[in-house]
């Protein structure tokens, strides 16, 4: 299994390989693929098994760059976007992170503009959108990230609520390393007919 053999961007390509990686990891192997189809993913996979790129090339190979709108949002317990502005580097990709205890006016400004992904933690990001600076009407990719990680911080009403503000069919990636009853209920309320990877 190759990269090559992906069907990706050209250019999300050369990122991937200017970035270091020769050949794809487990997961990313078997969940690049549908996630990139549109089918919704539970992935059980920890730290350490590429899951943060998994999502990031699917993010990517999904993104319509010549559309400036919000179209992935990325919710995690601690989110940097480090990996996917290095893969989407040779990208037209606007991305930016919103988190909880950092300036206000920066995030407005930088929304305002116009991102086509959002990262960040549920509470700020919900703010965002209560606020109407996150505008979620394009949005087609919901990825939660560490979900178990997320609920052990308190974070699930704040997850629901985002939810609530997202275009019905939006698609929803969860990446958890344990699937506790409470993020089962929460996959069976977010998503349809999901694929199950267990890495
Ligand atoms: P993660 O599971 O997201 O915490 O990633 C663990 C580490 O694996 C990170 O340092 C990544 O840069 C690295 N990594 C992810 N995918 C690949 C790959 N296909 N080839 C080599 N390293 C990778």
């Amino acid at each position: 299994p190759t990269f090559n053999a992906m069907n990706l961007k050209e250019e999300l390509l050369r990122g991937i390989y200017a970035y270091g990686f020769e050949k794809p990891s487990a997961i990313q192997q078997r969940s690049i693929k549908p996630i990139v189809k549109g089918r919704d993913v539970i992935a059980q996979a920890q730290s350490g098994t590429g899951k943060t790129a998994t999502f990031s090339i699917s993010i990517l190979q999904s993104l319509d760059t010549t559309l400036r709108e919000t179209q992935v949002l990325c919710l995690s317990p601690t989110r940097e976007l480090a990996v996917i502005l290095a893969l989407g580097d040779m990208m037209n990709v606007q991305c930016h992170v919103c988190i909880g205890g950092t300036n206000l006016g920066e995030d407005i400004r930088k929304l305002d503009y116009g991102q086509h992904i959002v990262s960040g933690t549920p509470g700020r990001v919900f703010d965002m959108i209560k606020r109407r600076v996150l505008r979620t009407r394009a949005i087609k990719m919901l990825v939660l990230d560490e979900a178990d990680e997320m609920l052990n911080k308190g974070f699930k009403e704040q997850i629901y609520d985002v939810y609530r503000y997202l275009p019905p069919a939006t698609q929803v990636v969860l990446i958890s390393a344990t699937l506790p009853h409470e993020i089962l209920e929460m996959t069976s309320k977010f998503m349809t007919d999901p694929i199950r990877i267990l890495v």
